[in-house]
């Protein structure tokens, strides 16, 4: 059985080559995928890419060319929700396309054909995943060095592993109204995203078409607001791609 890793950003998939066990570099799609072994198991790792269309090519490649059984995603995100702070990690329970509006001929954010406006990640492997993330924010201040501080961002003594929903849309959201915007009516929907980001529904979608379970995890990189372009670059280099090993190897580890 294959587990496909995917990442959504180089940083984070070239910290888990440097784990792989007989290494292979396969060309596919315009994309480069790695097959190898971590922790002894078979596993596939590829680059998301960035949006939407980018992340259902390389899901579908993976399940169609490589054979995936399961796909684990690893990113970063906004923070929309109360408490979700920078350094936080969000594990999905499920997964909403904040920029889906199809009204009034659908409910708005409905994918039509679906008759849902939520899709639901797979309950075990997802608490296979909180429980690594769990482990890794845990840990995260001493090993890391992690001061979120240092990045503009308000201290938190501690920081927590989250599960719920995250929206995903084809926007990088960086401005504190428009995040408010995107809370605020998500929530009086019955929607209370947690997270902000820009592939992981798609990802959701075509695992649910293709009936392979999926979970996501996504380091919290800004809060979506106006400095979260500040924030972004340098978070990604020094944190997220360690919280994304991190979580990978104790998550393959326990599968
Ligand atoms: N600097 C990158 C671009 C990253 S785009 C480059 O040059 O290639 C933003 C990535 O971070 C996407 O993968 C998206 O899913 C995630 N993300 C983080 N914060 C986000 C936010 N506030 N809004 C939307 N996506 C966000």
């Amino acid at each position: 059985m294959t587990t496909a890793i995917l990442s959504a950003l180089p940083e984070e998939q070239s910290t888990l080559v440097a784990h792989l066990a007989h290494p292979q570099r396969l060309m596919h799609a315009g994309r480069a995928f790695w097959r190898g072994e971590l922790a002894g198991r078979a596993v596939v790792l590829a680059l998301s890419g960035i949006g939407k269309v980018a992340a259902a090519t390389t899901a579908t490649a993976l399940v169609e060319r490589f054979g995936v059984a399961r796909i684990v995603f690893t990113g970063v995100a906004g923070g929309l929700g109360d408490g979700v702070n920078v350094g936080d990690v969000v594990v999905a329970e499920d997964y909403l396309q904040h920029d889906m509006d199809a009204s009034p001929l659908f409910p708005r954010w409905e994918v039509p054909g679906y008759a849902r406006s939520r899709l639901a990640c797979d309950a075990d492997l997802s608490a296979i995943l909180l429980e690594a993330a769990g482990a890794c924010v845990a840990s995260a201040r001493g090993q890391f060095g992690f001061k979120p501080e240092l990045l503009g961002a308000p201290a938190v003594t501690s920081h927590r592993a989250h599960h719920g929903l995250i929206a995903s849309g084809d926007r990088f959201v960086c401005a504190a109204d428009e995040a408010h915007r995107l809370r605020t009516t998500l929530q009086d929907a019955g929607h209370p995203a947690l997270a902000v980001e820009m592939e992981g529904a798609a990802v959701a979608q075509v695992c649910h078409d293709y009936g392979i379970p999926f979970a996501a995890a996504r380091t919290i990189s800004d809060r979506a607001d106006d400095t979260a372009h500040v924030d972004f670059p340098r978070f990604v280099q020094t944190v997220a791609s360690r919280y994304a090993e991190h979580m990978v190897l104790t998550l393959m580890q326990k599968l």
